[in-house]
């Protein structure tokens, strides 16, 4: 579950990693009186689950209270990348010297913690990585022993920040590795870490993701996403019980267990194409499932072609293939469908599904083939 700024920096001050003095506010009456509180000038922050804030202008400070005042009024309700802006996030503005990155992740691969720390923050460090590689250090950390003193040193003097950041730089990757790991996290990500012109190390942007394995232990977590942004599409699908995800892509893909769905994708991203969503209807789906499946794509106007690719084992081919029929009858389908049937009952479906006299129903015999003429059909889509 990924946190919103203000909710990573109030888990970063329970544990005592540096931040802001801030408040949230969701009118602009409210940032203004925040801005009063708190004295002095003040960044007025949108609140949303994306990056590049400042960048889409949802970042601004404000010399006063009545400043503050007029750029929530401008954030709140503002569009960033599809997210719209309910809360700000009004703090202490902070005199920057110099920007850096740190994080803290899991390395699967390497079946350690992962620590990544760089001189070049405040910017993409995907680019940096990309770009400059060796300016972003990384170290791998025992989940048992926990990051050493000498190995935060290590990352700091490794990465070559200043000096004078050093001392409250190694301070803070102590406290910051304290958090992702007490708090039960997938990551946690400070770009730009900052060192103020008085000299203090602080953490000026919070990205942290949560694991939800681990709420059990933190009963309070879960209220955390109350406030968090669910495309409606996505809420639809949680209300039909049905595993939906969204994605970039225009192939709308409907399978049967996790595992196929998810070769399904890279199947069709191997032939060409890339797919809209993840979506489940998991064993036992019948005609309503498959029904309600087709519905939710239909609210998602990015699809262009749908492929439907069930392997029957608990599933029955011919309840899923009546679902189809039943769609074709009651919903006004807005592109092709393509059905891979295998697996219990596939012969009794394919004649099912025979039965449908719609040009929009392509029934195909294998997996790659109904990949290949999903995506062939969505490309002729202009
Ligand atoms: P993001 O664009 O969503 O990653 O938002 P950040 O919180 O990282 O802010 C983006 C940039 O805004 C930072 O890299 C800073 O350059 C700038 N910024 C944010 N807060 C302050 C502040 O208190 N003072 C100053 N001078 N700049 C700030
Ligand atoms: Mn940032």
């Amino acid at each position: 579950m990924d946190l919103l700024e203000y909710q990573g920096k109030s888990l970063f001050a329970r544990i005592g990693v540096p931040v802001p003095d801030g408040r949230v506010a969701t009118s602009p009456t409210e940032a203004q009186r925040a801005a009063e509180e708190i004295g002095g000038r003040v960044v007025v922050k949108a609140q949303v689950q994306v990056g590049g804030r400042g960048k889409a202008g949802g970042i601004k400070l404000a010399e006063n209270p009545h400043e503050a005042h007029d750029h929530a009024l401008a954030i709140l309700g503002m569009d960033i990348k599809g997210h719209t802006v309910h809360k700000v996030w009004v703090e202490s503005a902070s005199n920057i010297k110099a920007e850096y990155y740190a994080s803290f992740t899991l390395d699967r691969s390497a079946k350690r913690h992962l620590g990544m720390i760089s001189a070049k923050g405040g910017v993409d460090i995907e680019e940096v990585a990309a770009t400059e590689p060796e300016a972003v250090v990384k170290v791998h950390i025992d989940p048992v022993m926990g990051l050493t003193n000498w190995q935060a040193t290590e990352m700091v003097y490794r990465a070559k920040l200043d000096p004078e950041a050093a001392r409250g730089a190694i301070a803070l990757l102590k406290k910051l590795y304290q958090a992702f790991v007490e708090f039960d996290c997938d990551l946690v990500e400070v770009n730009p870490l900052i060192l103020t012109a008085e000299g203090n190390v602080v953490a000026l942007d919070a990205k942290v993701a949560l694991d939800e394995n681990g709420f059990f232990r933190h009963p309070d977590f879960p209220a955390l996403a109350d406030d968090h942004f669910i495309p409606p599409v996505e809420k639809m699908a949680k209300e039909r019980d049905l595993n939906f995800i969204k994605l970039d892509g225009d192939i709308g893909i409907i399978g049967n267990g996790a595992g196929l769905v998810m070769s399904t994708l890279d199947v069709v991203s191997l032939v060409g194409g890339e797919a809209s969503n993840f979506l489940d209807v998991g064993g036992g789906a019948g005609a309503d499932t498959i029904i309600a499946a087709l519905e939710i794509l239909m609210q998602d106007p990015s699809v262009k072609s749908v492929l439907i690719n069930i392997f029957g084992g608990i599933t029955r081919g011919d309840l899923v293939a009546q679902g189809i029929v039943a769609a074709f009858e009651r919903l006004d389908l807005p592109w092709p469908v393509v059905v891979r049937l295998d697996g219990t009952n596939a012969a009794e479906g394919r004649e099912i599904l025979a039965g449908v006299k719609s040009a929009q129903l392509i029934p195909s015999s294998t997996m790659r083939e109904a990949a290949e003429r999903a995506v062939a059909l969505a490309k002729a889509v202009v």
